[in-house]
């Protein structure tokens, strides 16, 4: 079967082919197709041809509305195999792969009601005899390159939007997870999305993503992703002066007053950082907690830490799966030497798992780490794994002070039963979502993003369909007359 979709066909692409791992035990999943540079070329040139030339301009908003909401029923027809086809991808659980393909349903139907719902605004200019308009339009050509770890999520978040506003797309997914993205594409083509409109090319980040981020053909990139890449897209957006969306990393505070209820605030620790092992941009992988809580609330975080049930996702009963690639669990292992180098505590975890039944797969411990200070690389950088450090505070001063001791500003919590405290600590912490006596959920309906370097831009709500809208201002004189400007 070929995985590369190019101007309606299904090809096999001129970059040979790549293996994907399943994590759980680093058996091969399925060897899949690569890109080479004249199938990038190929793929923009038919998305540019779709949005110049194709029929794709004249389908109206309320039929590109239809057409997403035909992918979300087809998506709810497949759920069963795209969600575990997801799990032996990534390896998280096949609960959280049937809540990513639940999400990812509302996240159509979410932009097929938004599809038809602004034709833009009448402009007061003071003239009777002046009709001013401004009007959305799609931006173009748009490349959406994803990360690995919510694959067909955080590629949902950007196709759905980007078809609601009438653009053409070159999808290029993380190379570690396509296999969810090629079904995606295989929906949007059986929805009857036309030829050019979506296409996908597979391979990694220097062949493939680059020159589809650099791609003189593109308007717009939107990416997930770590923040080195982020910053090199930026750049080479430079060149081209293309729109850019990008949602980068985080280093997520999750702040604990001492009034919290103790069973919920050890709960949602665990929850904050430990889900899917830690490999979400949104982990709460810093517990900020108020001295007088700390000691009982680490000591109860590390004893059920360790309580966790590791395995196979595919399996009923396991609670996390293991980290992505043998690559990404060498990264975590990195940071927590490094913070044993610097003199830090290892409460719980530290190590792979002792567990033979584990022994083939990216396996890595819950692990509980205390004693860092602020200038730790554990505490300062994205681990992205199940690695939970603790930080103290007694003043709710110095809490935030804490939470934003970052340069990152993508999510945090605080927990508290003082609610003028929690809006006060919410509105202080500069994040691009804050949540208060809860941990994770969003909704499609709410703005998702980052500020400082965790990102430009919002995706979801309304400002997802503006980040792929360009603005135009159409200025009508319906009784012109000579302006008598020049005399001669
Ligand atoms: P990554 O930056 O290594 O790769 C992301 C994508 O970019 C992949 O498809 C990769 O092939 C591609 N890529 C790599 N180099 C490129 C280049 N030079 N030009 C163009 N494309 C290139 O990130 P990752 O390891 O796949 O994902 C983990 C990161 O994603 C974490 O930092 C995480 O926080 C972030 N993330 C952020 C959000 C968010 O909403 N802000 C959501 C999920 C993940």
């Amino acid at each position: 079967m070929s995985d590369l979709f190019i101007d309606g066909e299904w090809t096999s692409g001129s970059g040979g082919s790549a293996q994907v791992v399943n994590p759980f035990d680093a058996s091969v999943v399925r060897t899949v197709d690569q890109a080479g540079a004249d199938d990038v070329d190929r793929a923009v040139a038919a998305a540019r041809r779709a949005f110049d030339h194709g029929p794709w301009r004249s389908v109206e908003a309320p039929e590109r509305g239809a057409l997403l909401r035909r992918v979300a029923d087809l998506l709810v027809r497949d759920k069963e195999e795209i969600a575990h086809t997801e799990t032996l991808d990534t390896g998280k659980t096949l609960v959280e792969s049937r809540i990513d393909v639940d999400d990812v349903t509302a996240v159509f139907r979410f932009y097929a009601d938004l599809a038809d719902k602004d034709a833009g605004r009448l402009v007061e200019t003071g003239q009777p005899a002046v009709v001013s308009r401004v009007v959305h339009e799609p931006v173009g050509v748009c490349a959406l390159v994803t990360p690995w770890n919510y694959p067909l999520l955080q590629l949902s978040w950007k196709v759905a939007p980007a078809l609601a506003a009438g653009n053409t797309m070159v999808i290029k997914p993380s190379e570690v997870t396509p296999l969810t993205s090629i079904l995606l594409v295989r929906l949007c083509e059986e929805a009857g999305v036309p030829a050019g409109v979506v296409n996908i090319v597979l391979g990694d980040g220097p062949t493939v993503g680059a020159p589809l981020t650099e791609h003189p053909g593109v308007d717009m990139v939107s990416f997930t992703g770590g923040l080195a890449t982020g910053k090199a897209i930026i750049r080479a957006s430079a060149e081209t002066v293309k729109r850019t969306a990008v949602e980068l990393g985080g280093k997520n505070p999750n702040i604990v007053f001492a009034d919290t209820d103790f069973e919920l605030a050890v709960d949602y620790a665990m929850l904050a950082v430990f889900l899917h092992s830690g490999q979400v941009c949104s982990a709460g992988a810093r517990l900020i907690v108020e001295d007088s809580l700390a000691d009982a609330l680490v000591a109860e975080v590390a004893s059920r830490a360790q309580r966790i049930r590791l395995g196979n996702g595919l399996d009923a009963g396991v609670e996390v799966g293991p980290m992505v690639s043998e690559a990404h669990r060498a990264k975590i292992e990195g940071f927590v030497d490094s913070a044993k180098k610097e003199g830090a505590t290892i409460v719980c975890g530290g190590a792979r798992p002792a567990d033979p039944a584990l022994a083939k797969g990216f396996f890595y411990l819950p692990t509980v780490i205390t004693g860092v200070t602020r200038s730790s690389r554990v505490i300062r950088e994205e681990t992205f794994g199940p690695i939970l450090t603790v930080e103290r505070f007694t003043t709710e001063a110095e809490a935030i002070e804490l939470g934003n001791d970052t340069e990152y500003g993508l999510a945090g919590a605080v927990f508290t039963q003082d609610m003028g405290r929690a809006q006060r600590v919410a509105s202080a912490l500069r994040h691009g979502t804050v949540w208060i006596n809860d941990y994770h959920p969003y909704v499609p309906g709410a703005e998702w993003g980052g500020m400082k370097r965790s990102g430009n831009g919002r995706e979801l709500g309304y400002t997802g369909l503006h980040e792929y809208q360009e603005t135009k201002h159409v200025w009508q004189n319906t009784a012109p007359a000579p302006q008598g400007w020049f005399k001669g």
